[in-house]
């Protein structure tokens, strides 16, 4: 059995390259199946299913969602999730207005600080309905502003720094709901982004689970071998399901690679049946 990979961002969302060209790394990679988990929108499935097709790579349809925990965010992952469910669709429009609503204002902002960058130069980079900060980061880097997205998010993008903007975000327990009602499974989505200590993750993941969360990406591109040791036996322990990928993005994360993280990522093929099982008896 070969490997996998369960998160990956193409141009649909803030990735910078299409699903045609993610699929042909993922050949390269030696990956035989993956899941297309753009932010808030799922029209990059079908150009994803139909090139994989060629290689005999099976495509999962997800999606990520942002959700509001505390004073920041948690991701959450949809797996098996019915594209053409229609109070799905309208949940996601929703999230990509709110992204709409934002972004201007993160563009004023970075005006104010003497940055000359318009909304009109992201959208039109973006080429998505699902606009998201790394495009703004990739306006600016291509201004000569920054050098790097990761330098964008440290001076003016991340929270607490100068331009950022909060958006309307559901609440975790809304994002895994909204998944179970697309006939999805819902996955905590890189868990080590959750700065809490062992007990309060089981707490929330615990919470989660009354609302339906089906899982927890173990393997993921950043964790250390100890993060991943721990997120495993938390997994175990409340009878969630495992699951794992890179969260390949692009030139905005240039470190990543389709199927191997930061090279050491090695998703195994046999977590996808477990997940498979948990969408078809879900509904
Ligand atoms: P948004 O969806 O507009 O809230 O932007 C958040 C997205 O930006 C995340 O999902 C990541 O893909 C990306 N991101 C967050 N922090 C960084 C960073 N330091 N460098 C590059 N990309 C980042
Ligand atoms: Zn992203
Ligand atoms: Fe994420
Ligand atoms: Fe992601």
């Amino acid at each position: 059995m070969g490997r996998i990979d369960l998160h990956l961002h193409t141009t649909f969302s803030d990735g910078s390259l299409p699903p045609t060209e993610v699929i042909a790394l993922a050949e390269t990679a030696g990956v035989t199946a993956l899941a297309i988990t753009d932010h808030d929108i799922l029209e990059g499935i079908p150009e994803a299913t139909q090139a994989a097709a060629a290689f005999g790579i099976e495509v999962i349809p997800g999606v990520e969602i942002s959700s509001r925990y505390r004073d920041g965010e948690l991701h959450v992952l949809g797996y098996f999730i019915d594209p053409d469910d229609a109070q799905f669709q309208e949940r996601l429009a929703l999230l990509r207005a709110s992204r709409h609503q934002r972004n201007p204002v993160i563009i004023e902002k970075l005006r104010s600080l003497g940055l000359a960058i318009t909304y009109e130069e992201v959208t039109a980079l973006a080429g998505t309905a699902s606009v998201g900060r790394p495009h703004i980061a990739r306006v600016l880097m291509q201004k000569g502003y920054v050098t790097s997205a990761k330098e964008a998010f440290d001076r003016y993008l991340a929270a607490g720094k100068p331009a950022y903007v909060a958006r309307e975000l559901p609440s975790p327990a809304d994002a895994v709901t909204w998944v179970r009602e697309a006939n999805g499974v819902p996955v905590l989505a890189h868990p080590l982004w959750v700065r809490e200590d062992g007990n309060s993750l089981r707490r929330l993941c615990e919470e989660l689970q009354q609302a339906g969360l089906g899982g927890i990406e173990v393997h993921y591109s950043t964790h250390t071998r100890q993060q991943t040791s721990e997120f495993l036996n938390l997994a175990k322990r409340l009878d969630l399901l495992v699951t794992g990928g890179s969260d390949f993005h692009g030139v905005t994360k240039p470190d990543i690679i389709v199927g191997r993280g930061k090279g050491d990522l090695n998703v195994h093929a046999k977590l996808l049946e477990p997940l498979r099982q948990a969408a078809s008896t879900s509904h």
